[in-house]
Protein backbone atom coordinates (compact mmCIF):
# COMPACT_ATOMS: atom_id res chain seq x y z
CA UNK A 1 0.00 0.00 0.00
CA UNK A 2 1.36 3.40 -0.44
CA UNK A 3 -0.11 6.83 0.66
CA UNK A 4 -2.75 8.79 -0.62
CA UNK A 5 -0.25 12.30 -0.66
CA UNK A 6 -2.63 15.52 0.06
CA UNK A 7 -1.89 18.24 -2.02
CA UNK A 8 -1.83 21.15 0.09
CA UNK A 9 -0.88 23.51 -2.25
CA UNK A 10 -3.93 22.75 -4.72
CA UNK A 11 -6.40 22.88 -1.58
CA UNK A 12 -4.81 26.15 -0.57
CA UNK A 13 -5.47 27.10 -4.06
CA UNK A 14 -9.20 26.28 -3.76
CA UNK A 15 -8.86 27.76 -0.37
CA UNK A 16 -8.06 31.25 -1.92
CA UNK A 17 -10.39 31.06 -4.60
CA UNK A 18 -13.41 30.75 -2.86
CA UNK A 19 -12.74 33.49 -0.70
CA UNK A 20 -11.52 36.01 -3.95
CA UNK A 21 -15.16 34.95 -5.12
CA UNK A 22 -16.37 36.15 -1.63
CA UNK A 23 -14.83 39.08 -1.44
CA UNK A 24 -15.76 40.18 -5.01
CA UNK A 25 -19.20 40.42 -3.90
CA UNK A 26 -18.75 42.62 -0.62
CA UNK A 27 -19.16 46.01 -0.24
CA UNK A 28 -15.50 46.47 0.95
CA UNK A 29 -12.12 44.64 0.62
CA UNK A 30 -10.96 42.99 4.06
CA UNK A 31 -8.40 44.77 5.33
CA UNK A 32 -5.11 43.33 6.61
CA UNK A 33 -2.29 44.80 8.80
CA UNK A 34 0.97 42.80 9.23
CA UNK A 35 3.84 44.71 11.65
CA UNK A 36 7.18 42.81 11.11
CA UNK A 37 9.72 43.94 13.40
CA UNK A 38 13.53 44.02 12.41
CA UNK A 39 15.01 41.77 10.02
CA UNK A 40 14.81 38.47 10.13
CA UNK A 41 15.38 37.19 6.55
CA UNK A 42 13.07 34.47 7.38
CA UNK A 43 10.14 36.31 8.57
CA UNK A 44 10.57 38.55 5.84
CA UNK A 45 9.45 36.28 3.06
CA UNK A 46 6.68 34.77 5.63
CA UNK A 47 5.44 38.21 5.42
CA UNK A 48 6.15 38.89 1.76
CA UNK A 49 3.96 35.86 1.00
CA UNK A 50 1.11 36.89 3.38
CA UNK A 51 0.99 40.30 1.30
CA UNK A 52 1.23 38.72 -1.99
CA UNK A 53 -1.54 36.01 -1.56
CA UNK A 54 -3.83 38.62 0.38
CA UNK A 55 -3.39 41.26 -2.64
CA UNK A 56 -4.05 38.36 -5.16
CA UNK A 57 -7.35 37.54 -2.86
CA UNK A 58 -8.74 41.10 -3.06
CA UNK A 59 -7.76 42.40 0.25
CA UNK A 60 -6.40 45.25 1.19
CA UNK A 61 -2.85 44.23 2.99
CA UNK A 62 0.07 46.88 4.34
CA UNK A 63 3.05 45.58 5.71
CA UNK A 64 4.55 47.93 8.43
CA UNK A 65 8.15 47.06 8.77
CA UNK A 66 9.71 48.56 12.21
CA UNK A 67 13.69 48.60 13.16
CA UNK A 68 14.59 46.10 15.47
CA UNK A 69 15.33 48.85 17.96
CA UNK A 70 11.73 49.53 18.20
CA UNK A 71 10.33 50.06 22.06
CA UNK A 72 8.01 47.52 23.43
CA UNK A 73 5.92 50.89 24.04
CA UNK A 74 6.00 51.82 20.81
CA UNK A 75 4.71 48.83 18.82
CA UNK A 76 1.85 48.81 22.21
CA UNK A 77 1.20 52.20 20.66
CA UNK A 78 1.47 51.23 16.68
CA UNK A 79 -1.38 47.97 17.75
CA UNK A 80 -3.36 50.21 20.05
CA UNK A 81 -4.10 52.72 16.83
CA UNK A 82 -4.85 49.89 14.27
CA UNK A 83 -7.15 48.56 16.85
CA UNK A 84 -9.07 51.59 17.12
CA UNK A 85 -8.84 51.97 12.90
CA UNK A 86 -12.13 51.22 11.69
CA UNK A 87 -10.88 50.41 8.23
CA UNK A 88 -8.30 47.76 9.80
CA UNK A 89 -9.87 44.10 10.02
CA UNK A 90 -7.06 42.05 10.94
CA UNK A 91 -3.66 42.63 12.73
CA UNK A 92 -0.57 40.09 12.65
CA UNK A 93 2.41 40.88 14.63
CA UNK A 94 5.01 38.66 12.79
CA UNK A 95 7.23 36.26 15.40
CA UNK A 96 9.44 36.50 16.27
CA UNK A 97 10.09 39.32 18.11
CA UNK A 98 13.45 41.20 18.96
CA UNK A 99 14.49 39.95 22.70
CA UNK A 100 13.83 43.27 24.02
CA UNK A 101 9.89 43.28 23.35
CA UNK A 102 7.75 40.80 25.29
CA UNK A 103 5.88 38.51 23.08
CA UNK A 104 2.88 38.29 25.61
CA UNK A 105 2.82 41.75 26.04
CA UNK A 106 2.55 42.65 22.21
CA UNK A 107 -0.06 39.44 22.01
CA UNK A 108 -2.63 40.77 24.90
CA UNK A 109 -2.71 44.22 23.44
CA UNK A 110 -4.15 43.08 20.12
CA UNK A 111 -8.27 43.25 19.90
CA UNK A 112 -9.26 40.20 20.15
CA UNK A 113 -11.84 40.37 17.45
CA UNK A 114 -8.73 41.64 14.74
CA UNK A 115 -6.59 38.84 16.48
CA UNK A 116 -6.49 36.85 12.94
CA UNK A 117 -3.52 34.46 14.11
CA UNK A 118 -5.82 33.31 17.13
CA UNK A 119 -2.75 33.78 19.56
CA UNK A 120 -4.43 36.25 21.93
CA UNK A 121 -5.39 34.41 25.23
CA UNK A 122 -9.53 35.33 25.03
CA UNK A 123 -9.65 33.58 21.66
CA UNK A 124 -7.23 30.61 22.95
CA UNK A 125 -9.26 30.30 25.91
CA UNK A 126 -12.32 30.37 23.50
CA UNK A 127 -11.01 27.56 21.64
CA UNK A 128 -9.75 25.37 25.02
CA UNK A 129 -13.54 25.96 26.17
CA UNK A 130 -15.31 24.76 22.70
CA UNK A 131 -16.45 27.95 21.60
CA UNK A 132 -13.74 28.90 19.11
CA UNK A 133 -13.65 32.38 17.35
CA UNK A 134 -10.84 33.24 15.69
CA UNK A 135 -8.30 30.19 15.72
CA UNK A 136 -4.44 29.46 14.79
CA UNK A 137 -3.85 29.35 11.42
CA UNK A 138 -2.05 26.41 10.77
CA UNK A 139 -3.64 24.30 13.22
CA UNK A 140 -7.11 25.36 11.57
CA UNK A 141 -5.56 25.05 8.06
CA UNK A 142 -4.64 21.20 9.15
CA UNK A 143 -8.31 20.48 9.94
CA UNK A 144 -9.23 22.11 6.22
CA UNK A 145 -6.91 19.43 4.93
CA UNK A 146 -8.15 16.88 6.95
CA UNK A 147 -11.88 17.26 5.71
CA UNK A 148 -10.62 18.25 2.17
CA UNK A 149 -9.04 14.13 2.19
CA UNK A 150 -11.35 12.41 3.68
CA UNK A 151 -10.09 11.71 6.66
CA UNK A 152 -12.45 10.68 9.06
CA UNK A 153 -12.17 12.25 12.58
CA UNK A 154 -15.24 11.55 14.66
CA UNK A 155 -14.24 8.69 17.12
CA UNK A 156 -10.37 8.68 15.54
CA UNK A 157 -7.64 7.99 17.44
CA UNK A 158 -5.62 11.29 16.73
CA UNK A 159 -1.79 11.46 18.15
CA UNK A 160 -0.53 15.32 18.39
CA UNK A 161 3.51 15.53 18.66
CA UNK A 162 4.25 18.73 20.03
CA UNK A 163 2.15 21.39 22.22
CA UNK A 164 3.15 25.09 21.61
CA UNK A 165 0.52 27.70 21.40
CA UNK A 166 1.01 27.92 17.57
CA UNK A 167 0.35 24.86 16.25
CA UNK A 168 0.88 21.54 19.21
CA UNK A 169 -2.17 22.48 21.85
CA UNK A 170 -4.52 24.40 19.35
CA UNK A 171 -4.66 21.67 17.11
CA UNK A 172 -5.13 19.18 20.26
CA UNK A 173 -8.50 21.06 20.89
CA UNK A 174 -9.40 21.02 17.44
CA UNK A 175 -9.23 17.41 16.82
CA UNK A 176 -11.46 17.31 20.48
CA UNK A 177 -13.97 19.66 18.98
CA UNK A 178 -14.42 17.55 15.84
CA UNK A 179 -14.72 14.92 18.14
CA UNK A 180 -11.27 12.43 18.24
CA UNK A 181 -9.82 11.10 21.11
CA UNK A 182 -6.92 12.90 21.20
CA UNK A 183 -3.02 12.72 22.77
CA UNK A 184 -1.04 15.21 22.86
CA UNK A 185 2.49 13.97 23.00
CA UNK A 186 5.94 16.00 23.94
CA UNK A 187 9.40 16.07 24.71
CA UNK A 188 9.05 14.21 28.17
CA UNK A 189 6.74 11.45 26.72
CA UNK A 190 7.40 8.19 27.77
CA UNK A 191 7.27 6.25 24.81
CA UNK A 192 6.53 8.07 21.93
CA UNK A 193 6.96 5.55 19.52
CA UNK A 194 4.23 3.48 20.79
CA UNK A 195 2.13 6.53 21.23
CA UNK A 196 2.20 6.85 17.66
CA UNK A 197 1.59 3.40 16.26
CA UNK A 198 -1.42 3.84 18.38
CA UNK A 199 -2.77 6.60 16.18
CA UNK A 200 -4.42 6.78 13.41
CA UNK A 201 -4.33 10.33 12.93
CA UNK A 202 -0.72 11.42 13.24
CA UNK A 203 -0.03 15.29 13.83
CA UNK A 204 3.83 16.29 13.82
CA UNK A 205 5.17 19.33 15.11
CA UNK A 206 7.73 18.82 16.79
CA UNK A 207 10.54 21.12 14.94
CA UNK A 208 12.83 17.80 14.96
CA UNK A 209 13.60 16.66 11.22
CA UNK A 210 12.67 12.92 10.99
CA UNK A 211 11.76 12.45 13.96
CA UNK A 212 8.99 9.69 13.53
CA UNK A 213 9.97 6.84 11.79
CA UNK A 214 8.21 4.22 9.27
CA UNK A 215 7.64 1.67 11.34
CA UNK A 216 5.92 4.54 13.57
CA UNK A 217 2.89 4.85 11.41
CA UNK A 218 0.61 2.38 12.02
CA UNK A 219 -1.19 0.92 8.64
CA UNK A 220 -3.34 3.14 7.21
CA UNK A 221 -3.07 5.98 9.38
CA UNK A 222 -3.25 9.93 8.21
CA UNK A 223 0.23 11.43 8.67
CA UNK A 224 -0.05 15.58 8.76
CA UNK A 225 4.17 16.98 8.93
CA UNK A 226 3.67 19.99 10.20
CA UNK A 227 7.58 20.29 10.44
CA UNK A 228 9.64 22.69 8.21
CA UNK A 229 13.07 22.16 9.01
CA UNK A 230 16.16 23.90 7.30
CA UNK A 231 18.71 21.21 6.51
CA UNK A 232 22.49 21.33 6.81
CA UNK A 233 22.73 20.81 2.85
CA UNK A 234 20.14 24.03 2.36
CA UNK A 235 17.05 21.30 1.41
CA UNK A 236 13.63 21.58 3.40
CA UNK A 237 12.35 18.48 5.38
CA UNK A 238 9.60 17.76 7.18
CA UNK A 239 9.63 16.06 10.78
CA UNK A 240 8.86 12.47 9.47
CA UNK A 241 10.98 10.18 7.59
CA UNK A 242 8.70 10.77 4.70
CA UNK A 243 10.17 8.01 2.19
CA UNK A 244 9.92 5.86 5.63
CA UNK A 245 5.99 6.67 6.09
CA UNK A 246 5.02 6.35 2.62
CA UNK A 247 4.60 2.70 2.43
CA UNK A 248 2.72 2.24 5.78
CA UNK A 249 0.65 5.39 5.97
CA UNK A 250 -2.94 6.10 4.29
CA UNK A 251 -2.35 9.41 4.15
CA UNK A 252 0.39 11.55 4.52
CA UNK A 253 1.42 15.49 3.62
CA UNK A 254 4.43 16.38 2.05
CA UNK A 255 7.18 18.93 3.09
CA UNK A 256 7.04 21.07 1.12
CA UNK A 257 3.52 21.54 -0.35
CA UNK A 258 1.52 20.37 2.29
CA UNK A 259 0.42 22.39 5.59
CA UNK A 260 2.58 24.91 4.92
CA UNK A 261 0.68 26.65 2.06
CA UNK A 262 -2.19 26.09 4.14
CA UNK A 263 -1.30 28.35 6.87
CA UNK A 264 -1.26 31.81 5.02
CA UNK A 265 -4.92 30.51 2.95
CA UNK A 266 -6.23 30.63 6.79
CA UNK A 267 -4.96 33.40 7.68
CA UNK A 268 -6.74 35.00 4.74
CA UNK A 269 -10.22 33.10 5.49
CA UNK A 270 -9.65 34.19 9.51
CA UNK A 271 -9.19 38.09 8.13
CA UNK A 272 -12.43 37.82 6.11
CA UNK A 273 -14.25 36.10 9.02
CA UNK A 274 -12.87 38.78 11.09
CA UNK A 275 -14.14 41.80 8.63
CA UNK A 276 -17.26 40.03 8.26
CA UNK A 277 -18.05 39.90 11.97
CA UNK A 278 -16.55 43.33 13.28
CA UNK A 279 -18.60 44.57 10.14
CA UNK A 280 -22.14 43.01 10.73
CA UNK A 281 -22.21 40.54 7.11
CA UNK A 282 -21.85 37.11 9.05
CA UNK A 283 -20.54 35.49 12.78
CA UNK A 284 -17.20 33.91 12.77
CA UNK A 285 -16.92 30.77 11.30
P1 LIG B 1 8.04 24.76 19.26
O1 LIG B 1 9.53 24.62 19.29
O2 LIG B 1 7.39 25.93 19.90
O3 LIG B 1 7.40 23.45 19.93
C1 LIG B 1 7.89 22.18 19.63
C2 LIG B 1 7.11 21.15 20.42
O4 LIG B 1 7.59 19.87 20.06
C3 LIG B 1 7.29 21.29 21.95
O5 LIG B 1 6.04 21.08 22.58
C4 LIG B 1 8.28 20.17 22.27
O6 LIG B 1 8.07 19.58 23.54
C5 LIG B 1 7.98 19.15 21.21
N1 LIG B 1 9.16 18.34 20.90
C6 LIG B 1 10.38 18.78 20.56
N2 LIG B 1 11.20 17.73 20.38
C7 LIG B 1 10.49 16.63 20.63
C8 LIG B 1 10.80 15.25 20.64
N3 LIG B 1 12.04 14.80 20.34
N4 LIG B 1 9.82 14.38 20.95
C9 LIG B 1 8.59 14.82 21.26
N5 LIG B 1 8.23 16.12 21.27
C10 LIG B 1 9.18 17.01 20.96
O7 LIG B 1 7.66 24.65 17.72
P2 LIG B 1 6.33 25.09 16.91
O8 LIG B 1 5.14 24.41 17.46
O9 LIG B 1 6.31 26.56 16.74
O10 LIG B 1 6.69 24.47 15.47
C11 LIG B 1 6.87 23.09 15.30
C12 LIG B 1 7.33 22.81 13.87
O11 LIG B 1 6.32 23.24 12.98
C13 LIG B 1 8.60 23.58 13.45
O12 LIG B 1 9.33 22.79 12.56
C14 LIG B 1 8.06 24.79 12.73
O13 LIG B 1 8.96 25.29 11.77
C15 LIG B 1 6.83 24.19 12.07
N6 LIG B 1 5.79 25.15 11.78
C16 LIG B 1 5.23 25.07 10.54
C17 LIG B 1 4.21 25.92 10.19
C18 LIG B 1 3.60 25.78 8.86
O14 LIG B 1 3.00 26.70 8.36
N7 LIG B 1 3.69 24.59 8.23
C19 LIG B 1 3.72 26.96 11.10
C20 LIG B 1 4.31 26.90 12.43
C21 LIG B 1 5.32 26.03 12.72
P3 LIG B 1 8.22 20.39 24.96
O15 LIG B 1 6.98 21.23 25.07
O16 LIG B 1 8.27 19.31 25.97
O17 LIG B 1 9.49 21.18 24.84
Amino acid sequence: MTARVIDGRAVAARLRERLAAEIASLPFAPKLVVLLVGDDPVSAVYVRNKDKAARAAGFTSETERLSAATTEAALLARIAALNDDPEVDGILVQLPLPRHIRTEAVLDAIDPAKDVDGFHPLNAGLLAIGRPALVPCTPKGVMTLLAEAGVPVAGARAVVIGRSNIVGRPMAALLTLADATVTLAHSRTRDLAAECRRAEILVVAAGRPGLVRGDWVAPGACVIDVGINRLADGRLAGDVAYAEALPHAGWITPVPGGVGPMTIATLLANTLAAARARRGVGAIA
